[in-house]
């Protein structure tokens, strides 16, 4: 059995599964304020199923794994599901298991989620001031993301990467705020690209702010030595100068990755995507539920990626944003 190959020659080995589609925030730029549909509890895979599409992808090369959502703590058995695939053998040893989380939650569960053997988290803070923060999120919850912080600091998962996504006239005055609270805390901070991936479907290309505005906003007050990027990663890093530290952009829009990624996607419902922008999907669920083997699964993740367009198309004027939104997804 090949490996997870398209027809561009990428190979695919980082799997983002999303545990579930709900969530405890409503950032403005990811879900609407209400009238989310979501998944029918049905649909949403078990644990065991979860595993062992998993297992099936590992045997196709997959060697990393990163937990999201919508928010991937609220999953009730989310410790169950770490402590299952970190016992994942691989043929180089465990899988690289990691989770993004609006970390509203780690300060009950990191201890638990680092003994279940997941290595890293990514937590998402787009800004430190509480009134900001309940508009963005519509929720009054910055204390509990900065005590989440805390508690994965404590644990000591490392690295601890926080993500955020600036938005102008929201929170671009707070980039240089952002880095200097990550560089004091020994973390990397690191900024997205807004991608047409809400909700609500308020995107638009010339409201977003560039890598390059970033960057410029961050040249103005910390000297950066360009790292590049690392491998397959999407962060061009930066060490920045007088500190340990590095700072991180991914600029998803204006310097798209696409060439060399190696993500493929797994829904809480089971759908296998071979893009966030992929606007059709495999039902690996239904196929598993009528009794496909894991041959046939394999299979079926193959054909997926063999259809792997070459690039998001963002930029084309025939884009058009997928069905789900990120929270559905899984960013
Ligand atoms: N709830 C978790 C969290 O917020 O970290 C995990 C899921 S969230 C969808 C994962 C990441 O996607 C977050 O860092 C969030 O900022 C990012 N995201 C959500 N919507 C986005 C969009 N439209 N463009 C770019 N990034 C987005
Ligand atoms: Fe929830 Fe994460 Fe989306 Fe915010 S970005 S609404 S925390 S899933």
């Amino acid at each position: 059995m090949s490996g997870l190959v398209d027809r561009y020659g990428r190979v695919h080995r980082d799997l983002r599964i999303s545990l579930t589609d709900r969530c405890s925030l409503r950032c403005t730029y990811c879900m609407p304020a209400d009238g989310v549909p979501w998944l029918r509890s049905s649909t949403l895979l078990s644990t065991d199923e979860l595993v062992r599409l998993t297992r099936v992808a590992v045997s196709l090369g997959v060697r990393e794994v990163r937990l999201t959502g919508g928010e991937p703590l609220l999953r009730p058995d989310v410790v169950d599901v770490v402590a299952a695939l970190a016992a994942l053998p691989t043929p180089d040893g465990p899988l690289d298991l990691s989770l993004t989380t609006n970390a509203l939650r780690l300060p009950a569960l990191a201890a638990p989620l680092r003994d279940a053997g997941l290595d890293r988290v990514n937590i998402s803070i787009d800004t430190l001031r509480r009134g900001r923060f309940v508009e963005l999120t519509r929720r009054d919850r910055l204390a509990d993301t900065l005590a989440g912080i805390e508690a994965a600091r404590a644990v000591g998962f490392s690295p601890i990467k926080l993500n955020a996504l600036i938005m102008r006239g929201v929170n671009d005055d707070e980039i240089c705020d952002l880095v200097s609270f990550a560089v004091e805390r020994g973390l990397e901070m690191r900024f997205i690209e807004h991608m047409p991936l809400d909700g609500g479907h308020t995107w638009r290309r010339e409201e977003m702010v560039t890598a390059e505005e970033l960057l410029a906003v961050l040249a103005s007050r910390f000297e950066l030595e360009s790292l590049g990027h690392d491998g397959s990663a999407p962060a061009e890093t930066f060490r920045i100068a007088g500190t340990s530290s590095t700072v991180g952009v991914i600029a998803s829009v204006t310097r798209a990755f696409c060439d060399r990624c190696d993500r493929v996607r797994l829904t809480a419902d089971g759908q296998f995507r071979n893009c966030l922008f992929a606007r059709e999907e495999s039902d690996l669920r239904t196929r598993m539920r009528e009794g496909a083997d894991d041959a046939a699964l394999a299979s079926a993740m193959q054909a997926c990626v063999a259809g792997k367009r070459p690039g998001h198309g963002i930029d084309d004027p025939s884009f058009i944003q997928p069905a789900r939104p990120m929270s559905a997804i899984g960013g």
